[in-house]
């Protein structure tokens, strides 16, 4: 069965002591009150992973990443590895935001590159994927969608891709307070489901977790979560309040 989770992307957020503070306040939260069948992931900058990662001990919580680079290792100067990130503790990373994608100029080739060297070094990625609003528009969001799944995610084999998420994240929601409709997600997550099914296969389709994200809160979170194909959050803004962060795992 697939996992239900939530996962805060902190993003350029909080300096070390800030972050250290709040990943400490959420896990006194779950230890006491524990996340049982679901799972939280807090995807922290690079400069609170290790920390993070240490003193996540609640069952069920681990750190994540949230780039690294598409090389090995070598003369890249103020780049990240995926190896480094693994020898922190933390086990995920994300890939493809749509952040990374428009600020940094980030191609679906070049994140096939980084999924497959996150992959090859034992950690789990979370694929994040979604149209503009212009893209919306003209009704072509579920053909953005497939061109960045097959060209950023769908390279890997079947093995691969059962360590692999993937988050929806309409690029007009993120960061805007304007939530996809539960049934604009639902579709969008049934759909990539299908893709997922007709690539790898009935039973990965089935396991295959898929996050929604795009200004999820707490008091929008049960509905997103209430539909059949949305498995959970990838959260922003709002996993930077530990009290609305708590609510929205809460919701799942
Ligand atoms: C995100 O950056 O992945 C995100 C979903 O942001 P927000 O929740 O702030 O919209």
């Amino acid at each position: 069965m697939r996992k239900k989770i939530v996962a805060g992307n902190w993003k350029m957020n909080m300096n070390l002591y800030e972050g250290l503070e709040l990943a400490r306040g959420l896990n006194d939260h779950f230890t006491t009150n524990p996340v049982g069948d679901r799972e939280v992931i807090l995807c922290t900058p690079f400069i609170h992973l290790a920390m993070v990662s240490n003193l996540l001990t609640a069952p069920g919580l681990s750190a994540g990443a949230q780039n690294c680079n598409d090389h090995k290792s070598g003369a890249y100067t103020g780049e990240i590895s995926a190896a480094m990130i693994k020898s922190t503790g933390a086990g995920n990373v994300i890939i493809g935001h749509s952040e990374r994608r428009t600020c940094y100029g980030e191609t679906d080739e070049l994140l096939a590159a980084k999924t497959g060297e996150a992959l090859r070094n034992g950690l789990r990625v979370i694929f994040c994927c979604g149209e503009v609003l212009e893209e919306r528009q003209g009704n072509i969001h579920f053909e953005v969608v497939k061109r960045q799944l097959d060209r950023g995610l769908f390279v890997v084999s079947a093995e691969e891709f059962s360590r692999c998420i993937i988050a929806y994240e309409p690029v007009w929601a993120i960061g805007t307070g304007v939530t996809a409709t539960p049934e604009q997600a639902q579709e969008m997550h049934c759909y990539i489901r299908r893709l997922v099914r007709d690539r790898y296969g009935n039973d990965a389709a089935l396991d295959t977790t898929i996050l929604y994200g795009g200004s999820c809160k707490a008091s929008n979170a049960a509905e997103l979560f209430a539909n059949p194909d949305v498995d959970g959050g990838l959260i922003g803004g709002a996993s930077l309040v530990k009290e609305e962060f708590c609510s929205i795992v809460n919701a799942l």
